[in-house]
């Protein structure tokens, strides 16, 4: 375990390296002040540019970016309903309640049954009474839970879906902000088909200018390091009726902005609460929604933007609970395949993951099938990446 952190703190640090130098050419390239120290402060504690996040303040306009096809798709006027599921920790002000009056805002009221925010110990003071008393002008439509104590990511979310009484679970991290009809196209998808689970076009909120950036459509990947990663969407997909505007199949998501059936989400085990703090979800949910019966779809027409932070705040701990987190999944998941993850990160063989055998258990209860069967009929060009490993 040891060596395996030396070998990321190695590469974090190189990393870090990199990006100071690049922050440093960017800020200067597009005008920003690299030594005020709000920026720099803001920087280092939120992993984005908090002075023009403070400058947006609480609501704003985002572009429209979805394809010119979705304007013209009719959903039916009776909807499943949602409830919104925003984890947070340490968030900066200004960002967290841009996502809640984004919702707010561009969802129908009729179909938004509750936003839930779960705290999960945040020690900033602004997340204290402050927040408390900005969060009363949507008095009604909220309910806020704070943990006790820090949960991480993956406990606090199944604490928020504990909370819901809409039929459809909504989750979003706690710097986005969702665009304008983004929430129709998701819960018809899940309308006709309580099993499949969706999520939207991600598109990027860029960390030193905050400006909305439009992505090309993408389905979720990873590879033999378990790294989600974005991937090409073959043109095949859409060459159906709906064109541009047709669900495409996806091997993987990226975790914090999807919609899933409240009682499908029950029904395939919620997450593995083993888990620590951060990572690895994600896919563990992927695998199993495919495996098990389900289906993952990315939605074309709802499109949700989010800030990619340049993270650095806990950094040693995140890396060393999705290292723990991944180990989970492969040793549940991976099969026979568990063998090509160890070839490629041979560092971690021997590190200790804990007990998954209720993670066993519910695999052979659901009766999933294996992972040979995933990599054949989801995504056979992880198979193909094997040779080339
Ligand atoms: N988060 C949390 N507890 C933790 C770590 C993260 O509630 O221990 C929240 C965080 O505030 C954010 C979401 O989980 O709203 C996803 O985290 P992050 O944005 O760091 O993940 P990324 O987008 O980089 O995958
Ligand atoms: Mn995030």
């Amino acid at each position: 375990m040891r060596n395996v952190i030396v070998k990321y703190l190695f590469y974090g640090s190189i990393i870090f390296g990199i990006w100071a130098v690049l922050l440093f050419s960017c800020c200067h390239h597009r005008n920003i002040n690299f030594s005020d120290s709000e920026f720099l402060h803001g920087m280092s504690r939120y992993g984005f540019n908090v002075v023009v996040s403070r400058r947006l303040g609480k609501r704003r306009d985002v572009p429209d970016s979805r394809n010119t096809m979705c304007l013209k798709k009719q959903y039916p006027k009776y909807l499943p309903t949602a409830s919104v599921i925003i984890c947070f920790r340490n968030e900066e002000f200004n960002a967290l309640f841009r996502v809640i009056s984004s919702v707010m805002d561009l969802t129908p009221h009729y179909i938004l049954e509750e936003i839930i925010l779960v705290d999960d110990k945040s020690d900033f003071d602004d997340l204290k009474e402050k927040l408390d008393y900005h969060l009363e002008v949507f008095r009604g439509h909220i309910k806020f839970i704070r943990t006790k104590k820090r949960e991480g990511l993956i406990r606090a979310k199944m604490i928020g879906a504990a909370l819901a009484s809409g039929d459809v679970l909504v989750f979003l991290d706690s710097h986005c902000e969702v665009n304008r009809g983004w929430i129709k196209p998701l819960l018809f998808a899940i309308s006709k088909d309580p099993t499949m689970v969706v999520f939207p076009v991600v598109d990027n909120i860029d960390h030193l200018t905050l400006e909305y950036i439009p992505i090309p459509v993408m389905r979720g990947a990873f590879d033999w390091t378990l790294q989600f990663k974005w991937d090409i969407v073959f043109s095949y997909e859409q060459e159906g009726p709906e064109g541009p505007t047709t669900p495409i199949r996806s091997p993987s998501m990226p975790g914090g902005i999807f919609a899933i059936h409240k009682h499908y989400f029950n029904e395939i085990g919620q997450y593995d609460n083993g888990m620590y703090h951060w990572g690895g979800e994600n896919l563990e949910l992927s695998l199993r929604i495919w495996m098990c019966g389900g289906q993952l779809f990315i939605i074309p027409c709802s499109r949700v933007g989010h800030i990619s932070r340049m993270y650095f705040t806990d950094h040693f701990l995140m890396v060393k609970s999705m290292i723990y987190n991944n180990l989970r999944l492969v040793h549940v998941w991976l099969d026979e395949y568990k063998e090509v993850y160890f070839a490629q990160n041979p560092g971690v063989k021997s590190v200790r993951y804990g007990n998954v055998s209720e993670r066993v258990e519910l695999r052979k209860r659901l009766g999933c099938k294996s992972f040979q069967w995933y990599l054949e009929n989801v995504f056979p060009e992880l198979e193909t990446a094997v040779d080339n490993a």
